[in-house]
């Protein structure tokens, strides 16, 4: 945050950013008690600065709670086979995004995976030749 944000740069204070996730039993619940279970957590995580027991005790200045319904894909048992494949029946037509059929799950790791995989279903359409290369005959084949 202080990189991004200059102005929030303190070399004495940190910012901590968390994600709840599965939400499902959270996203009702009140800001209040989402931070009650986060400093819990935090109590587990970092003992040295949270809780009775802390040898350098830090305080929480301020907190904002952002609630995200629906901003991933579930994980759902058996529903691998309906996402759709980098290579479209369209010609021409590839698709990439986490989505997409890859090993990893809505993530950035499978996003990006999918980029790969469509880039490499591009590259043997060019070999196969069912794709155009680029006219100006820049290589769009990588090694
Ligand atoms: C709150 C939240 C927290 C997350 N935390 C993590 C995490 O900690 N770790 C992790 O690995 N993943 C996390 N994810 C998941 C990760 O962000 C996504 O899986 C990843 O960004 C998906 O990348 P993508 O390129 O497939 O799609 P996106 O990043 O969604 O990109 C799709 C792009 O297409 C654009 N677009 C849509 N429709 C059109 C259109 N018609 N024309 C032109 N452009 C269009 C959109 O504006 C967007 O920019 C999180 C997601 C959310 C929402």
């Amino acid at each position: 945050m202080s990189n991004t944000c200059r102005g929030y740069a303190d070399p004495d204070r940190s910012m901590l950013e968390l994600v709840f996730a599965p939400a499902k039993e959270w996203i009702g619940r009140s800001d209040e008690e989402i931070i009650q279970a986060t400093m819990a957590e935090l109590e587990v995580l970092f003992p040295r600065y949270f809780g009775p027991n802390a040898e350098e005790p830090a305080c929480l200045r301020k907190y904002h709670v952002v609630k995200t319904p629906r901003s991933v894909y579930k994980t759902t048992k058996g529903l691998q086979p309906y996402r759709p494949a980098q290579k479209t029946p369209i010609p021409n037509f590839f698709l990439a995004g986490d989505y997409t059929q890859q090993m990893y799950f809505a993530s950035m790791e499978g996003a990006v995976l999918s980029g790969k995989l469509a880039a490499h279903e591009i590259c043997k359409a060019v070999q196969a030749g069912t794709l155009p290369a680029r006219q100006d005959g820049a290589a769009l084949l990588a090694s």
